[in-house]
């Protein structure tokens, strides 16, 4: 099936919830009589619709502002796409939408301000398999491997008598849930500025990581005692403020679409000198 969903008034219409709750009864019928191919099939179709629901809605919480409901759902996605791959060919990741959601979660994330996470750490004491319910041991395998398909469901290994042993601050998590900021206090200007052009959910973007010098003029409402607009993590006084130019991270965006030349000029975070 063609997915052909981009906004989010697109996902809860009665038509889509009864095909949804259509695919997981002739899933049900094809598991009981054993057609595995089909049920399989069926887990593929269901799941690749869910991650393209899953996305639809990252994008109207982004467009919306709500950064934090954004990740959770873009993390929901990622975690999806890597079994659905995992489960299916390029032609159906390309047709499902699956590879561009991929891939356009990941540009999002990059975007983000977040940098740090809380990661628990598990001692478990034993696991099992979600086809058989038998105890993984490392000798004696049921068979079924983690990840694949069996009779439209997938296979994942159960932890079991869990133990937190600890708790750590990452940089770079397993699962991006547990964001360790509190938004109110971080920028998320790059991310408004994209969503501002952007009106659904599949356009095509790009972006391109750069430099860009500013005369040091510019910087006046920048304070000595600041981080250095240049992100060393050093103070200006001690970084860039005695240059006469400034590098500063900047990125541009790409868009397929054309955007009115009013919409074009470089945003500047610190605002202009002032006039008089
Ligand atoms: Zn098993
Ligand atoms: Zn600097």
């Amino acid at each position: 099936m063609k997915i052909e969903l981009t906004r989010i008034e697109h996902i809860n219409t009665v038509e889509i919830r009864n095909y949804r709750e259509k695919l997981l009864e002739w899933k049900q019928k094809a598991q009981e009589i054993y057609d595995e191919q089909r049920a399989n099939d069926i887990w593929l179709a269901s799941e690749s619709l869910e991650v393209n629901v899953l996305f639809i809605k990252a994008f109207d919480n982004l467009k919306n502002g709500n950064f934090r409901e954004a990740w959770g759902f873009l993390e929901g996605c990622e975690i999806k796409c890597v079994f659905i791959e995992k489960n299916s060919d390029k032609r159906h990741l390309t047709e499902s939408r699956v590879l561009y959601i991929q891939e356009s979660v990941k540009k999002f994330q990059s975007l983000y301000p977040y940098c740090v996470f809380v990661s628990p750490g598990f001692k478990v004491g034993y696991y099992t398999c979600s086809i058989c319910g038998q105890k993984v041991r490392p000798r004696s395998r049921c068979g079924h491997k983690k990840g694949s398909l069996y009779n439209g469901e997938l296979c994942l290994h159960e932890g079991h008598e869990l133990d937190l042993m600890e708790v750590s601050i990452v940089s770079r998590p397993v699962q991006k849930y547990s964001v360790m900021h509190d938004d109110s206090t971080l920028d998320f200007s790059v991310l408004e500025h994209l969503m501002s052009f952007l009106e659904h959910a599949f356009e095509e973007w790009e972006y391109e990581k750069k430099t860009m010098s500013f005369p040091r003029e510019k910087f006046e409402s920048v304070l000595e005692s600041d981080k250095c607009p240049c992100r060393s993590g050093l103070i200006f006084k001690e970084c860039c403020s005695g240059k006469e130019e400034v590098s500063m991270p900047h990125i541009d965006f790409i868009f397929s679409k054309d955007i009115p030349p009013e919409k074009q000029e470089i945003k500047f975070p610190y605002g202009s000198p002032k006039d008089g």
